[in-house]
């Protein structure tokens, strides 16, 4: 079906008076209400042509997908079969719609069944918005894009947008952004794993903890996997489990940063490894509990970071000379077994805390070298990453989180992290939540000027 739309603009020009900029500004102030308006004539003829497939004599080819209505006084709200319909007007009043650009007042037709005496609006179903629905979702879109991009004031004053921040939180609240988390993340797209935790301030000024984990791939980019508000580390290890499958096990480390309810996360599927930047300078407090000052300690800590601090040969592993790697295996033996030395050292001179600080880091601090000597793949070694990640997360939930419950931040988290760092993904998110198919196709045909009328 196709259709033509005129429109008929008028302007008035100072000449020799105007400059460019005005001319643009006054464009700029109709375009939203333009639209509206080509917006409001299509949705209208589009109710036209409904009723009228509807009440005519038409194939029931041609109205497939139309006229869908509950059979009325039907106690099981079953579906009529029913098509044919009489036209009956229109509503007492023009149902509101928030649309990207402002806020579109629409008649809307009502027609009756012929088989059941059902009333109803058939444009409704077909536009795909229920009886209540008010927000079309390009709409929603717009609304989080400029929540993540800026923050709430700016998007009221910078954009056409009428929306009360309870508004933008019932929005949030209940997007199914979840959907996009539920999907598989191969382990062998992976090199590290990542998580930790950081507070936010919600409902009543209560610190929220917000958890979240991430993956680097092998191309260094991270890869979301979960986010919480408030969720327990056993639980959202649980989630990340399900997400991460495939590959061989414990060929990639799971970093973080000595957070105790970290220790075994993800134990059957990685191997930890502690931060090597946070590792090293934490003695600082162990030691000091042993009764060190900061410059009694020093040394053990500059030896800590020293042997940690092992170079992987740059390049490809598998065109790498046996001594290159010969070399690195040498260097990890001895620092693994300087680290041994210090720790005995530590508890001759009676430093319990340092000492028993050293020995539950040591399992952990040579993973990303233990797994290139096996596979070749260099593995990320800190958690600077993540620490980013978080700047990131923060930066945008302190704007507007504040006075959120936990699924609102959840949710919002969720979708910060997908636009931030899975731009693909987001974009399918949303192109398949608004349903773009094809369907509807617009363009301009021509834009002509007519004569003037009083020159
Ligand atoms: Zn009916």
């Amino acid at each position: 079906m196709e259709q033509e739309i005129s429109i008929t603009l008028r302007f008035n020009l100072a000449i020799g008076k105007v400059n460019l900029n005005e001319i643009v500004y006054k464009l700029k102030e109709i375009q939203n209400s333009l639209m509206l308006q080509i917006l409001g004539g299509i949705l209208r003829s589009y109710d036209d042509l409904i009723s009228e497939r509807l009440s005519r004599r038409y194939t029931s080819k041609a109205r497939k997908g139309l006229g869908r209505h509950v059979r009325s006084d039907d106690p099981d709200s079953k579906f009529c079969r029913g098509r044919k319909v009489r036209k009956r007007g229109y509503r007492k009043s023009p149902r509101h719609f928030d649309t990207v650009f402002g806020k579109l007042k629409l008649p809307i037709r009502v027609v009756e069944c012929l088989s059941c005496g059902a009333i109803y609006s058939p444009l409704l179903s077909a536009l795909g918005v229920g009886a209540y629905k008010r927000k079309e979702a390009n709409f929603e879109n717009e609304v989080i894009e400029a929540v993540i991009d800026t923050n709430y004031r700016r998007l009221i004053k910078g954009r056409s947008i009428d929306i009360s921040l309870g508004g933008v939180h019932n929005l949030v609240v209940s997007s199914d952004i979840d959907k996009v988390y539920q999907g598989v993340v191969p382990l062998e797209d992976l090199s590290g794993i990542m998580a930790d935790e950081t507070g936010v301030k919600q409902y009543k000024g209560r610190k929220g903890e917000l958890r979240a984990v991430i993956g680097v791939t092998t191309a260094g980019r991270v890869e979301p996997l979960v986010s919480f508000s408030n969720t327990q580390w056993p639980e959202i290890e649980r989630i990340t489990k399900e997400r991460i499958k495939g590959a061989e096990a414990f060929n990639i480390p799971f970093l973080y940063d000595g957070e105790p309810g970290l220790d075994d996360f993800l134990a059957d599927v990685a191997e930890s490894q502690r931060c090597t930047w946070h590792a090293p300078r934490g003695p600082y407090h162990a030691l000091w509990e042993d009764g060190l000052k900061k410059k009694d300690s020093q040394s053990s800590i500059d030896k800590i970071k020293h042997l940690i601090g092992i170079e992987l040969p740059e390049g490809d592993y598998e065109l790498l000379k046996d001594e290159d790697k010969d070399q690195v295996k040498a260097q990890y033996k001895t620092s693994k077994a300087e680290i041994i030395e210090l720790i005995k050292t530590l508890k001759d001179k009676g430093y319990q805390h340092g000492a028993s600080y050293l020995e539950n880091l040591s399992g952990r601090l040579f993973t990303h070298i233990e797994i290139w000597l096996k596979t070749g793949v260099i593995a990320p070694k800190t958690t600077s990453l993540l620490e980013r990640v978080f700047r990131e997360l923060g930066l945008r939930l302190k704007k507007i989180a504040y006075g959120w419950s936990d699924k609102t931040v959840t949710n919002l988290s969720k979708m910060i992290l997908l636009k931030q760092y899975s731009r693909k993904k987001w974009e399918e998110y949303w192109k398949e939540k608004l349903g773009i198919k094809g369907y509807f196709n617009v363009y301009i045909r021509s834009v002509e000027l007519s004569p003037c009328i009083n020159f």
